[in-house]
């Protein structure tokens, strides 16, 4: 019953784990796109359980192909050839660039960036990481320092080796994603383009001169990055930014890592990694979440150069690759091809884009909608012109509402003002209007 459950949870579990809601969502059962709780109550997930059920819950192909798994072999350890991890390393490694052929399975994103960072290093001999300030890259003791969001933000951690850049936000302006000051530019307040971004282009060539020096004596081995930033509340930088910061940290001989751990596997709808279309050819892929669907899975693909740089250092993981995992990875790709879920994440996120940009005229809380594909954010704030977060009681008030509704969103930004819209890719047009009608509903009631 929930009433053990928080017993439990008061008891056994660590206190850090949080829960969304003010009374708790106990989660029974999943299906496609729904949930439901122990009474029964159906929920559309519009979240995905934090954008990771790319296929659907309970897809019966991945269950019927798991089943036939347990019967076979559960786990070998990856010391010994077993016929999945080929088989799906080879499939994987299709729908990569062509230089990025060589897989090393983990089973989860904090995981697969540790083990980014550590193949950067070995590579480049050199030590000094960048990442955008609030970005979100995992929580290991490693990616905790790469990670530079303030809700995740460990004040006492030493992190010698790891350096943040600003986060030029295309609606907050360049300063506003970083709270360090306000934009000196009053004009590049919705800057769009780098070209038409002065102060995006000033911050730009002061990042390129920096790398150059050597002010951090271990010099630069990467930078990495999301194309649109998933934790930080689907941030989208000025057009070409991201190009200007690839071509910098090139010529300073550094590698560029593109974490896809939200936005690949189709979720953007155009292309079915996140970093196509930014003219960038990066050195190192992480993945994890949407890969499997649920299943501890994720992995980290390189350049065989790249990934013989790893000989040197010594790296281990018993389950990475487990023949279970590498099932449901196949079986994801199968469903994705099959069910043609990167075209629907397209088609149906183009929709609601079109639909939510029409409740930001109507509606005065609405600041800013943005994103790509299923992968959307919209930034409630008390008052447009001053861009200022809602009051967290407000944003509470139509989150639970839409709870009541039967709409789960997600949330997330700098100041936990963003709705974040990531639901299995299997969603239709009738959920997406169902979506804004709630969300219309629940912004006129606060
Ligand atoms: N990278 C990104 C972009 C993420 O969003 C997350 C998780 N929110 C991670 C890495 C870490 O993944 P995990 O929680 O599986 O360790």
């Amino acid at each position: 019953s929930l009433e053990k459950m928080k017993i439990v949870r008061k008891s056994n579990l660590n206190p850090v784990l949080t829960t969304y809601y003010s009374q708790p969502l106990a989660i029974h059962q999943g299906y496609k796109q729904w949930l439901f709780d122990l009474e029964g109550k159906r929920y559309l997930d519009m979240f995905g359980g934090i954008c990771t059920v790319s296929v659907g819950h309970s897809h019966p192909k991945i269950s019927e192909a798991v089943n036939e798994q347990i019967r076979t072999l559960t786990h070998c350890s990856n010391v010994y050839f077993h016929p999945n991890i080929h088989e799906y390393a080879e499939k994987l490694a299709a729908k990569l660039p062509k230089q990025l052929k060589v897989i090393y399975f983990v089973n989860s994103g904090s995981e697969a960036n540790d083990l980014a960072i550590l193949m950067a290093r070995t590579f480049t001999g050199k030590h000094e990481i960048f990442s955008l300030k609030n970005c979100y890259h995992g929580m290991t003791y490693q990616t905790m320092a790469l990670t530079c969001n303030t809700h995740y933000k460990y004040p006492v951690l030493p992190n010698p080796g790891f350096s943040k850049t600003m986060n030029p936000d295309v609606y907050k302006g360049i300063w506003g994603g970083n709270r360090c000051r306000d934009s000196p530019v009053q004009s590049d307040r919705n800057c769009s383009c780098l070209e038409h971004c002065e102060a995006a282009k000033q911050y730009l060539k002061q990042f390129q001169e920096d790398i150059k020096q050597e002010f951090f004596t271990p010099g630069l081995a990467g930078f990495f990055a999301e194309s649109i930033q998933g934790v930080g509340g689907a941030v989208q930088y000025p057009k070409g930014y991201l190009k200007g910061v690839y071509d910098a940290v090139k010529s300073a001989g550094g590698l560029f890592i593109s974490d896809e751990v939200q936005t690949g596997f189709g979720r953007t709808g155009d292309s079915f990694w996140g970093f196509e279309g930014h003219n960038i050819e990066p050195d190192i892929v992480t993945m994890a979440k949407g890969i499997g669907n649920g299943f501890p899975l994720a992995a980290v693909a390189t350049t065989q150069e790249i990934a013989r740089s790893l000989t040197r250092a010594t790296h281990f993981n018993t389950f990475g690759g487990n023949p279970i995992s590498c099932t449901v990875g196949l079986t994801v790709l199968n469903i994705i091809e099959e069910e043609r879920l990167q075209e629907n994440s397209k088609q149906i996120g183009t929709h609601l884009l079109m639909e939510l940009a029409k409740l930001r005229e109507l509606s005065p809380f609405v600041g800013d909608v943005r994103g790509k594909g299923l992968m959307i954010g919209v930034e409630l704030v008390s008052d447009k012109e001053s861009k200022q977060p809602l009051e967290p009681e407000k944003f509470m008030k139509l989150w639970e509402k839409c709870l009541g509704y039967g709409l789960i969103l997600g949330k997330g930004g700098l100041h936990g003002n963003v709705l974040r819209i990531k639901p299995p890719m299997c969603i239709t047009k009738e959920d997406a209007d169902f979506t804004i009608q709630v969300l219309h509903e629940t912004l006129q009631s606060i």
